[in-house]
């Protein structure tokens, strides 16, 4: 019998909206390859605690914690609890993210505002605290013993989207967002990357989850979808996963301020294939 793959063994990881989708498929993942795992949900905890038992059912090690990414208090309270229960964090996936959808002559503030909320500011909420506790605990420990490892010390990935580069009519505030997050992200990695802190983001295109069932699940608009992606296959959360787990181990460890686009092609013209 094969040894089972344990590549993130005793690694501590924080999936941030992971009670669903590409969140859910991101905890079990890190959970089957060995990681700590703390899933995070903000309203529905019967789904928490769903990807909980998944994870430790299988021998998996995790724990559930409430927290709104877009609430300073309840991100720090999350890492918080994190560091209490495991003692340190080798890993962010910070993925929670939604959708409220409004031609741009309708849209309201208050949709523009919740998007934003969660979608980049929980963004930058949950990956300062997780770079405040990798460089905390890199000088605790290299207080006691300098540190010659040329590896990173800490790993952030941040889930975008192809709307960070493909413009999207009818959800201004979402693409936004996401191109928010590009910006984000290659400049929070320029900073970091001197204190041996890695941060990318994975952008899927087109991913089965809840986000976007109003899509895939009726017959003509999937017809369309498959239009926009030359592999011709809706994504599954695990293809994001794995994606998701390379940029969070070493094998990635010369790869900073990259986007890694999990997308099926989406992003590459599919309507110049016959000659445009
Ligand atoms: P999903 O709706 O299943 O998952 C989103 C998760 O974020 C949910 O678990 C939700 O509870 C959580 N969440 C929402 N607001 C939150 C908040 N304030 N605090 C904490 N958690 C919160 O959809 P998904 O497709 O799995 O989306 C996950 C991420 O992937 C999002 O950032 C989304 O923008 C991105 N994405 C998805 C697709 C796709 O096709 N499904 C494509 C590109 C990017």
């Amino acid at each position: 019998m094969s040894t089972p793959d344990q590549r993130f063994k005793d690694k501590v990881v924080i999936v941030t909206g992971s009670s669903s989708g590409i969140g859910k498929a991101c905890a079990v993942y890190f959970g089957q390859l060995g990681a700590k795992v703390v899933v995070n949900y903000s309203a529905n905890a019967d789904a928490g605690n769903e990807v909980l038992e998944e994870i430790t059912k299988n021998g998996g090690t995790a724990i559930l914690v409430k927290a709104d990414v877009s609430k300073e208090e309840e991100v720090k309270a999350m890492f918080n609890q994190t560091i209490a229960t495991y003692g340190r964090l080798d890993i962010l996936v910070s993925n929670a993210g939604l959708q409220q959808d409004s031609s741009f002559l309708e849209m309201t503030l208050q949709q523009w505002q919740k998007v934003i909320d969660v979608n980049l500011t929980g963004q930058f909420l949950a990956c300062r605290e997780a770079a405040r506790q990798f460089v905390a605990q890199e000088a605790a420990a290299s207080k006691d013993e300098p540190n010659h490892s040329e590896l990173s010390i800490g790993k952030i990935i941040l889930m975008s989207s192809v709307h960070d580069i493909i413009p999207w009519a009818g959800h201004v505030n979402y693409a936004a967002s996401k191109g928010g997050i590009m910006m984000f992200m290659k400049s929070i990695s320029q900073e970091l990357a001197p204190h041996k802190i890695r941060v990318n983001s994975v952008s899927p295109g087109a991913i089965k989850t809840t986000i976007n069932k109003e899509v895939w699940s009726d017959p003509e608009k999937y017809k369309g979808l498959l239009n926009l992606i030359p592999y011709k296959r809706i994504g599954t959360p695990q293809d994001v996963a794995k994606a998701v787990g390379w940029l969070a181990s070493d094998d990635s460890d010369y790869v900073n301020g990259e986007t890694l686009y999990t997308d099926g092609g989406m992003t590459l013209y599919p309507e110049f294939a016959d000659n445009g």
